[in-house]
């Protein structure tokens, strides 16, 4: 995995097309007390520190319900990360492994997610613990997780195809 923008010994960089974002809007900004990426965690856990996901007054009304769940999934922009490596070397000693294979920050999209434990939501905020990226980064969006999640809708044919 690349800690900043630097390219190790057996990895590869591609020239990667321009990104467009594919028109996602960020609904919001997490608030963690990791200012740079040498000491933010791997990934979050469970008993990590308190984190604040401020969301957008706009979509404040689509927290609705969300109290229910005890852990939430959270997908974020990891915004700072280069893009261009299809194989990375997380360990910095010359063997690499395709981007593919690896939970890295740095991806063609670099889509974060985690699964985090609900504290409380205190209007618009929703605080947790579990996550794992710097303060200040976008957020993409937030659900149940899906061990908790029943749906609503009824089932249709595709919920009982199986083989
Ligand atoms: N839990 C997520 C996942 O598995 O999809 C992210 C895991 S990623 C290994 C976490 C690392 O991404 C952090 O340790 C940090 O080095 C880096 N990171 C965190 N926030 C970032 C950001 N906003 N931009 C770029 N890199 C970030």
């Amino acid at each position: 995995m690349v800690r900043e923008n630097e390219i190790r010994q057996g990895e590869i960089a591609v020239e990667a097309p321009a990104a467009t974002d594919a028109g996602l809007v960020f609904i919001g900004t997490i608030r963690t007390p990791w200012t740079s990426r040498l000491v933010t965690p791997r990934q979050g856990r469970a008993d990590g520190p308190v984190c604040h996901i401020e969301v957008f007054p706009l979509w404040q009304q689509a927290l609705a319900g969300i109290e229910q769940f005890e852990r939430l999934e959270v997908l974020y922009w990891l915004h700072l990360s280069r893009r261009d490596l299809v194989r990375q070397s997380p360990a910095n000693d010359g063997s690499a492994r395709g981007t593919f294979a690896l939970r890295s920050p740095v991806r063609p999209n670099p889509i974060g997610t985690s699964i985090v434990t609900l504290v409380d939501v205190e209007g618009s905020t929703v605080l947790v613990r579990g996550i794992d990226c710097l303060d200040g980064t976008p957020l993409l969006d937030l659900k149940p997780d899906r061990t908790l999640f029943t749906p609503i809708a009824p089932p249709q044919a595709g919920d009982f195809e199986v083989g």
